[in-house]
C-alpha cells in the first residue's frame, strides 16, 4: 500500500496550482459577479492542457488518467471555490473520456479538438423533468430515418447551455431508442447546440456557480448524422454508468479542493484575529472544530483518491467501482459544505460578506449536495445495492 502520489503527479499538482493561482484565482470573484468565465481564462486553461485532460493527444488532449484529472479538479476548485470553473473542466474531462472511448472516429476528429483547444464546450445532457435520478424514464426519443438520427424531447438543469449556444459545442446526450425496453432501450449520442436546427436553449437562474450557465435544451425534430451515435444502439445506460463514475470522482475531487482552500483560509484567519485579548486560534473550542474538520477532510480525501485510483487500475468490477465512487461523491460535497460553513462562522460577520469569498463556495458546493452528477440518496442506493445484491435493489 502506498498513500503517496508519484513524483510526476506531485509536479503536476504544483504546476497546476501555480497556474491556477496566477491565472484563475484573481478572476474568481468576477466570475461569480459577472456570471461568466472570461474567454481569456478558458483559452489560458486550454493552453495549459486542462480541457479534455483525459482525451488523447491525437485529439489535442493529454490522455491523463483519472487520478491526474482529479488532482487538476482539486486545484481548479481551490482557485475558484464557486465551482463554476471546476464544472466547466470536469464535465469535459469526465464525459470527454466517455466520448473518446465509445464515439466514432469521424465524430471524435470533428468535435474533440475544439473542446481541447477551449473553443467549444462539451457537456452531459441526461436529466429530464420527470426526475434526473430515474434515467430509465428518459423520454427524449431518438429514431433512425433516411440515414439520419432524429431527436425529440427536452433536457433540463443542464450545465453550460449558454456557453454551448454562444461559443459552440454540444452534449453527450442520453436518449430513448426503444421505449418498450426500460433502461435497456437507451442510447447515447452527441447533440450539437449552436446553429443546430431544432435545438434551442433557455437558462435557469440558480443560487450558485454563477459563472457557468444552467438550463433547458429544447429538441424538436433535430437531425444529426448517424456517426454522432456514441457506442452501440440501446447500450446507453451502461455507458452512462461508466461516465458518471468518472465525472462523480472529479466532482468529489473538486469539493476537496474547495474544502481545503476554505480550511486554510480559516486557519490563517483564526491565527490573526484577536478577540478577548487573544488570537481565536488559542481557544480550544475552535481548535476542536479545526481538528474535526481536518479529520473529515482527510477521510473524504482517502475515499476520493481511492475511487480515482480504482478507476485507473482497470481491474475492479463495476460493482466495486460503483460503490467506491458513490461513497466519494456522497461524502466529499457534504464535508466541503460543512467545512466552508464552519470557517464562515470563524470569520464572524466578515464571513458573511462577499469580500470574504466563502459564501460562493457554500453556494457552489450545495449544487453537488442537491444533485448535480447524481443526487445523494442515489449514491446511498448504489452503495446499498452493491452491499445487498441485486435481489434487494429498491
Ligand atoms: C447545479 C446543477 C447542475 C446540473 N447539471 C446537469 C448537467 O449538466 N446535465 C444533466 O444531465 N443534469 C444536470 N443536473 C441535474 C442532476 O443530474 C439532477 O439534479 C439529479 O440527477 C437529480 O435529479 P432531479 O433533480 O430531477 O431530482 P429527483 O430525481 O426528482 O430527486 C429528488 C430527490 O429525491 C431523492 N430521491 C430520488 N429517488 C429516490 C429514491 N429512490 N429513494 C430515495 N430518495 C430518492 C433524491 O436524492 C433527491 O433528493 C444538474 C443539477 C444541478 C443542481
Amino acid at each position: 500500500m502506498d498513500f503517496s502520489f508519484t513524483e510526476e503527479q506531485e509536479l503536476f499538482r504544483k504546476s497546476v496550482r501555480e497556474f491556477c493561482e496566477k491565472n484563475l484565482a484573481p478572476h474568481a470573484a468576477g466570475i461569480d459577479e459577472n456570471g461568466e468565465i472570461p474567454r481569456g481564462v478558458i483559452k489560458d486553461m486550454a493552453g495549459f492542457g486542462l480541457f479534455g485532460i483525459t482525451i488523447s493527444e491525437e485529439y489535442g488532449g493529454s490522455g491523463a488518467d483519472i487520478t491526474t484529472a482529479a488532482i487538476a479538479a482539486e486545484e481548479i476548485a481551490r482557485a475558484d471555490i464557486s465551482m463554476a470553473t471546476a464544472v466547466y473542466y470536469l464535465v469535459e474531462a469526465g464525459w470527454g473520456y466517455l466520448f473518446e472511448k465509445y464515439g466514432t472516429e469521424e465524430a471524435k476528429r470533428e468535435i474533440l479538438p475544439g473542446v481541447t483547444k477551449g473553443d467549444t464546450f462539451l457537456g452531459i445532457a441526461s436529466t429530464e423533468a420527470t426526475g434526473g435520478s430515474d434515467i430509465a424514464s428518459t423520454s427524449t426519443l431518438m429514431e433512425k430515418k433516411n440515414g439520419k438520427l432524429i431527436l425529440n424531447g427536452t433536457k433540463t438543469y443542464i450545465s453550460g447551455v449558454q456557453e454551448a449556444a454562444k461559443y459552440g459545442g454540444g452534449y453527450v446526450t442520453i436518449v430513448k431508442t426503444d421505449p418498450g425496453l426500460g433502461h435497456k432501450g437507451l442510447s447515447f449520442c452527441y447533440l450539437p447546440v449552436k446553429d443546430q436546427p431544432g435545438v434551442t436553449v433557455n437558462t435557469l437562474k440558480q443560487m450558485g456557480r454563477e459563472g457557468m450557465s444552467n438550463g433547458i435544451i429544447n429538441i424538436k425534430n433535430a437531425q444529426i448524422p448517424e456517426h454522432y451515435l456514441i457506442g452501440e444502439w440501446n447500450k446507453g445506460f451502461y455507458y452512462a454508468m461508466e461516465g458518471f463514475n468518472c465525472a462523480r470522482t472529479l466532482v468529489a475531487a473538486a469539493c476537496l479542493g474547495a474544502a481545503e482552500k476554505a480550511l486554510e483560509a480559516g486557519i490563517d484567519f483564526i491565527k490573526e484575529r484577536n478577540v478577548f485579548g487573544s488570537p481565536l486560534a488559542k481557544f480550544q473550542g475552535l481548535q476542536f472544530q479545526l481538528a474535526e474538520n481536518y479529520i473529515k477532510l482527510e477521510s473524504a480525501r482517502l475515499l476520493v483518491h481511492k475511487a480515482a485510483w480504482m478507476l485507473d487500475e482497470k481491474r475492479f468490477s463495476n460493482q466495486e467501482l460503483n460503490k467506491a465512487v458513490a461513497a466519494a461523491k456522497l461524502v466529499a460535497p457534504t464535508v466541503a459544505f460543512d467545512i466552508i460553513r464552519e470557517v464562515m462562522m470563524w470569520h464572524g460577520a466578515y464571513g458573511y460578506t462577499k469580500e470574504a469569498g466563502l459564501e460562493r463556495g457554500l453556494r457552489g458546493v450545495m449544487s453537488y449536495i442537491v444533485g448535480a452528477e447524481g443526487a445523494q440518496n442515489i449514491m446511498r442506493l448504489i452503495i446499498a445495492r452493491e452491499l445487498l445484491g441485486k435481489d434487494y435493489s429498491s
